[in-house]
């Protein structure tokens, strides 16, 4: 009897033990039970994103045109159907709001959209633009995100749920000479699209904000290979006025995390740098101190 009583003692021990580490866990993971789409998953920053949402208790849904990479990567989040991929060209908005009520009838619910979806178009200058570049890179970057917000806002003020939709932006968005100027044209009419819309549906209790990355090592930014990763990381540390950390595509992520998640509640019409300041510092005056002065 005595060995019974330790026994039990033991087991109520243990279970109020799991029991703390799985509360523990559960008020780590900063979007349990949510669902979301990430346009342009399959890659990059989107595709750190889906990692970064999954392992934070998220339901997600990328939505791509890479078609085999986009199923492996989703097919390589644990556990199984946590996340899915469909195939989605945010060009065209029938294939959006298809990728939409997939998720509603799959997952029963949209609480989040990460329309990041995008291209560079070709490298060159403004005196040698390409006028169907220019179209394609509209209809990508611009035309999509539009229809994403659109139909992710539908979807969540139809549901009454208060969203979150956040969109890449670039520090393309806010200053001239970073990009070629069509890539530049249209990250600006992003940053203008989401403050539209926050105006909008925020009314309903929806969320829109912008992400927006200084240079990050993707297929993107090293197009295809003619640049290093080595090489962007080197002269994003080197422009940036912070020093020290290299910017990789899990810094956007964080970033967008944060976004996404309930921590960000009454922040709307944002767009939120992540560029170690590039955009905002002038780094002469540190420069002076360090040279000239004793
Ligand atoms: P990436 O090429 O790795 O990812 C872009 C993804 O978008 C790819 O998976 C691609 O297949 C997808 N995509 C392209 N056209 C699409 C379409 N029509 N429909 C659906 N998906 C489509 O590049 P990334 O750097 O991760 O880019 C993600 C976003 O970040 C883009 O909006 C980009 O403009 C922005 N951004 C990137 C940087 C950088 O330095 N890498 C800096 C600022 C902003």
């Amino acid at each position: 009897a005595r060995r019974l009583t330790v026994l039990i003692k033991l087991y109520i021990n243990l279970s109020l033990f799991l029991a703390l580490v799985i509360n523990y866990m559960a008020a780590n993971l900063r979007l349990d039970g949510k669902v979301a789409i990430i346009t342009g998953g399959a890659s990059g920053i989107g595709e750190a994103t889906v990692r970064l949402f999954s392992s934070h208790g998220a339901a997600v849904i990328i939505a791509d045109i890479q078609d085999s990479l986009g199923l492996s990567v989703a097919t390589s989040i644990s556990p199984p159907g946590r996340c899915n991929y469909v195939h989605c060209d945010v060009r065209d908005e029938l294939q959006v709001a298809a990728a939409v009520k997939y998720t509603v009838q799959t997952y029963g619910r949209l609480d989040i959209m990460f329309s990041n979806a995008g291209v560079m178009g070709s490298l060159t200058g403004i005196l040698d633009l390409d006028m169907n570049v220019l179209d394609d890179l509209m209809a990508v970057n611009v035309r999509g995100t539009a229809a994403a917000i659109k139909q992710a806002g539908r979807a969540m003020t139809a549901a009454g749920i208060r969203g979150s939709i956040i969109c890449t932006g670039s520090v393309a968005a806010v200053r001239g000479g970073f990009a070629p100027a069509a890539y530049s044209a249209a990250k600006h009419a992003i940053l203008g699209l989401a403050k539209a819309a926050a105006g909008e549906l925020g009314e309903k209790g929806v969320r829109v904000n912008c992400v927006s990355p200084f240079a990050v090592a993707t297929p993107l930014s090293c197009g295809d290979g003619t640049i290093t990763a080595e090489e962007i990381e080197g002269f994003a540390s080197s422009a940036a006025a912070l020093k020290g950390p290299v910017l990789r595509s899990g810094d956007i992520a964080a970033a967008v995390l944060f976004l996404a998640s309930d921590e960000s509640a009454f922040v709307s019409g944002h767009n939120l740098l992540v560029d170690g300041g590039v955009t905002e510092v002038n780094g002469s005056f540190a420069k002076v101190i360090q040279e000239l002065l004793p």
